[in-house]
């Protein structure tokens, strides 16, 4: 079945990179721009609230402060209707005598003085002065013609003439209010009072108020800051400017216009205005902002608006704003520290499973490996225990056949020990019969020195069977021995031998004591000896036999030498194995050499053989020493 590769291909290294890039670039990137725009709406949001706030206040504040402009304007209303019940008025308007004059003035005078207007004056219909309160002073109306005043104008068209405006004679501001005096439904003349509105700009300016009334040509006539005061709220069309100029309602006052910054309209009657700061010693910003709020007044036909700066309201828009902000921030920085601990969490909870995990791997492959261990513990104590068995099968074999080697070898001697038996036995019974015979003569002498001689062959023959009783005996691996007793020991058994070979002995050695048991060693030696005898018998004219010793470090290292035949090429490749002999017969076993090196390797020695340029063969036999010290030689 052939697989589709497309499937194991990986993805690509964009699809990789994106979400790391998103983390680190486009995440900041992302929480800048919203706490920004939190904190604008914030801002928007609270300034939006504020200005509600703020604007139901300033109704309440605007009802107040019109209601008082009114009821200011309203004290004055009916005074100029008072002079049409004034007959000395009317006497005056229908002849204007000096007497008449003077009376009118004087009635005047006082009653502007009980008022407290600016001054009260009564015109003809032609609008000339006829009487005035101020006939004392050096700028008296007295005989001024007025007939261009528009409160005139109305009041001798029988309306009431309201008008706000700056005296042509004094050049004061004033507010005029004028009455058309009838008299039989005819009007005769007008009355005038001037008042002074001042009072109400300094009462708004100690209430720290901002506020100004505009006129019906949208001039402001009172203001709260004396640097609006007659200034325009709208552009005045050019008509108006010349009806204005030809009235001089504001005498010669150029009229600007008041030219806010900004303005919004936020509702009937409410907007947002911005002007430049003219007083910057309240605040030292370029621009202020006001919620302006205008209504009208009643009576009149004109605007009181009330300015509630924006200022404070906007720097708490802007705390809140950046609250908001700063709020968001801290929720997003948080949020942030937050997944970031919980991924160091995860990470730590993955770290600490895959410990587990590895901690329990390593526990699983601890107890395979200690149950492999065990087994092949078990195993190897199964194999020592088997080891253990074969050593001491083989050992007990060693061991029998040492003990049959022995038993070979006592075969083997055997004819020479009868012999070496039967000659001191005959001699026995000679000496023995010949004593019987002395004694029965009475020869004491001679039966004591036939006694004393059977002592000697009894002796001899005691120790030819006392070496063949230890010869024959079972040694083991432990014990030590003598080199020079088990020499002793071992001529002494091959005595007979010797004597009838003729041999010439030389013995070069060391009396050492050896780590091998005495009667091994004592085996060992009367096997080689005997060797050597067996090979130089028949074979050699002058047979001698060489027993060398050297100390070889720890080891004593003896040499059994002859000058014998030798042995063949062949031979030499099987004279360690068992059962290998070249003797005769009966003659050999092919144990001995076999026994000897087996002996010699259980007591940490070895034997090897050499074969001398001068002839013959020398076995030499290395094994530990005691002590390994030099001795004495033998
Ligand atoms: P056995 O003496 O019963 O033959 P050994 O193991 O003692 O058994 O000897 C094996 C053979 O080694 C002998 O038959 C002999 O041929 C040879 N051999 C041993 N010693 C000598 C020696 N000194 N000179 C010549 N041949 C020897």
């Amino acid at each position: 079945m052939k697989c589709d590769p497309t499937l194991y291909r990986g993805a690509p290294p964009s699809l990789a990179v994106k979400p790391r890039l998103l983390r680190h670039f486009l995440l900041p990137l992302l929480i800048i721009l919203m706490t920004i725009g939190l904190g604008y709406a914030g801002y928007r949001i609270s300034e939006h609230f504020g200005i509600r706030t703020l604007s139901e206040t300033g109704e309440r504040q605007l009802e107040l402060h019109a209601r008082t402009v009114e009821s200011e304007l309203g004290k004055y209303t009916y005074l100029p209707s008072l002079l049409e019940l004034e007959s000395s008025v009317s006497r005056l308007l229908a002849d204007p005598s000096v007497q008449n004059r003077v009376t009118v003035n004087q009635y005047l005078e006082g009653l502007n003085r009980r008022s407290r207007s600016r001054a009260i004056y009564v015109l003809d219909t032609t609008g000339r002065v006829m009487a005035t309160s101020n006939w004392r002073d050096t700028d008296s109306y007295l005989g001024e013609d007025l007939s261009f005043r528009a409160y005139f104008q109305d009041a001798v068209r029988g309306q009431p003439g309201r008008f706000y405006g700056i005296g042509s004679t004094s050049g004061e501001p004033g507010y005029y209010l004028a009455h058309g005096l009838e008299e039989q439904g005819k009007i005769i003349g007008v009355a005038v009072i001037k008042v002074r509105l001042e009072a109400l700009e300094e009462r708004w300016q100690r209430a720290r108020l901002e506020a100004y009334v505009s006129d019906e040509n949208g001039i402001i006539i009172l203001s709260s800051d004396p640097t609006r005061r007659l200034k325009s709220i709208r552009p005045l069309s050019p008509e108006t400017k010349e009806r204005l100029a030809r009235s001089l309602q504001y005498y010669w006052w150029p009229l600007n216009e008041l030219e806010p910054l900004e303005r919004e309209n936020l509702a009937t009657g409410v907007e947002k205005v911005t002007f430049a700061n003219n007083n910057q010693v309240v605040t030292d910003q370029q621009e202020v902002s006001y919620l302006a709020q205008t209504r009208k007044l009643n009576d009149t036909p004109w605007d009181i608006t009330l300015l509630s700066p924006l200022q404070d309201l906007r720097r708490e828009a802007a705390n809140q704003g950046t609250l908001v902000a700063v709020a968001f921030a801290l929720l997003a920085f948080l949020l942030i520290a937050w997944n970031e601990r919980r991924k160091v969490i995860a990470t730590r909870l993955a770290a600490r499973e895959a410990l587990q995990e590895a901690n329990n791997q390593l526990e699983r492959k601890i107890t395979e490996r200690t149950t492999h261990l065990r087994a092949s513990n078990e195993r190897l104590k199964g194999q020592i225990r088997e080891r253990r068995q074969a050593e001491d099968t083989l050992r007990r074999a060693q061991d029998e056949l040492v003990q049959a080697g022995k038993l070979a070898a006592i075969g083997q001697m055997s004819t020479s020990i009868a012999h070496e038996l039967n000659q001191p036995l005959a001699a026995l019974r000679t000496l023995s019969g010949n004593t019987v015979r002395f004694l029965e003569r009475g020869d004491l002498k001679v039966a004591a020195d036939n006694l004393s001689t059977i002592n000697n062959l009894v002796d001899r023959m005691g120790r030819i069977t006392a070496n063949l009783r230890s010869f024959a005996r079972r040694g083991d691996d432990q014990g030590q021995a003598s080199l020079g007793k088990a020499v002793d020991a071992a001529l002494q058994l091959l005595a007979s031998r010797m004597e009838e070979s003729g041999v010439q002995l030389h013995r070069e050695l060391n009396d050492v004591a050896l780590k091998i048991d005495q009667t091994r060693l004592e085996q060992i030696l009367v096997n080689l000896i005997g060797n050597a005898l067996d090979a130089m018998q028949g074979h050699t004219a002058s047979p001698q036999l060489w027993l060398e010793g050297e100390f070889n470090d720890s080891k004593y290292r003896l040499r059994v030498r002859d000058n014998g035949p030798g042995i063949d090429p062949e031979a030499r490749k099987h004279l360690f194995e068992p059962f290998f002999t070249t003797k005769p017969g009966e003659q050999g076993l092919g144990l001995g050499l076999t026994l000897s090196a087996s002996l010699a390797a259980a007591a940490g020695g070895n034997l090897s053989v050499e074969f001398p340029v001068s002839g013959g063969v020398a076995f030499v036999l290395l094994l530990p020493l005691v002590q390994p010290a030099k001795a004495e030689p033998i």
